[in-house]
Parts: C-alpha cells; structure tokens; sequence
C-alpha cells in the first residue's frame, strides 16, 4: 500500500539560505511547496500568490478563525501561516509537502502531525548570516536589527529538530536535505 506523502518542515533563521534550499528541492520535481499566507508587505519582486499569499490583518484572522491554517504563528510583528487545504490535499495524493516555517510554526506541527520530519537548516557562522541579511538590501536596519535578533533567539531551538543541516555550500546542503528525505520516504513505505 502506498503511504501518505510526508509532511516536512523546513526552518532556520532568516538570511540563512533555506529559501534556496527549498526552491532547488522543488526544482528536483519530487517536493510540493506550501505557498504560506502573510500579513507583511511584498517584497520587491514578490508576486501574490506565488512567495506568499499577500493578506490584510483581517483576512488572516478570518482565515485563522475557519481553521484555514496547519499552524500560524506571530514573527517580527507579522503573521504568517500555513494554508491547510492545499497541504492536506497533496498529502492524501502521497506528495511529500515542505512547509518552510518559523519555529513555533514547527512546534505546532510536530503537535498535530508527530511523524512530520523537521530540519533545521544553520549558516556556517552568525557572521555570514548578517552579511546574507545585509546583502539582500530590501530591508531597513530596524527590520535587519530584529531579524538578526531573532536569529539568535531560533538558533538554539535547533535542538528541537530531527535534523540540522549547515548551509555552507548550497549544493552539499541540498544533497544531504535530499539524502534525509529519501531515507525518511524509504523509513515510510518499510513501516507501511
Ligand atoms: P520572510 O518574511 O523572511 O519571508 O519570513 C520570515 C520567517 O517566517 C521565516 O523564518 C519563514 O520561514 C517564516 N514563515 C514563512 N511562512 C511561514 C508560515 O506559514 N508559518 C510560519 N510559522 N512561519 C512562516
């Protein structure tokens, strides 16, 4: 019998280069990408419906209020959350999800779907993560500020994850999220 896709989840601090990551595990076909909801603004670049869901304060909270959301959580003074429909869908049809979160997103999922796999993706040092933030140069020295704080904050809950992988080279980290996910997928189908 085929097993249900898993559900995995993805997180590390922001500037660590996990949205690489995951965009060149999406490229390899075999992952479906949850497009979550947010509250914060687009960035440069960023198309509604394809990064995020671009949504007011309302909206998300009528979303959060139908229990629209596998988990939503409150970062650096937005909300963010993943749509569960979609989600749901994909894992009934046995496609392995990614949902690339924040930490407290994580906690819940491991709450309500304890065989979700989590990884935890680290940079190499705290100083290549600011010089990754900076480099980006989309966002003020206010946001950057409390982002590296954050950052600082998340990366000792790495603990918590199954697995942690550093992203030092892009192409090594994709190997081994690559690797994880086929011994996670194999672990699947032998407990049936
Ligand atoms: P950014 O604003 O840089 O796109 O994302 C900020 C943080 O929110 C990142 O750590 C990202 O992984 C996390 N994030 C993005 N989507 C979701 C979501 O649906 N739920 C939760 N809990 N975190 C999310």
């Amino acid at each position: 019998m085929k097993s249900k896709g898993l559900l995995v989840v993805i997180s590390g601090p922001a500037g660590t280069g996990k949205g690489t990551v995951v965009t060149e595990l999406q490229k390899s076909g075999n992952v479906c990408v949850s497009v979550s909801a947010t509250t914060r603004q687009p960035r440069p670049g960023e198309v509604d419906g394809k990064q995020y869901h671009f949504l007011t304060r309302e909206a998300f909270v009528q979303m959060i209020g139908e229990n629209g959301f596998l988990e939503y959580a409150e970062y650096v003074g937005n909300f963010y959350g993943s749509p569960r429909r979609q989600a749901e869908e994909w894992m009934q049809q046995g496609k392995d999800v990614i949902l690339e979160i924040e930490v407290q997103g994580c906690q819940q999922v491991k709450q309500n779907y304890p065989a979700c796999v989590s990884i935890f993706i680290l940079p190499p040092s705290e100083e290549v993560l600011e010089q990754r933030l900076r480099g980006r140069g989309t966002e003020t020295e206010e946001v950057i500020q409390k982002r590296l704080a954050r950052a600082k904050e998340e990366i000792p809950l790495s603990k918590g994850y199954d697995y942690v992988v550093v992203n030092d080279r892009l192409e090594d980290c994709v190997a081994e999220v690559t690797a994880i996910l086929q011994r996670e997928r194999d672990k699947a189908v032998s407990e049936g």
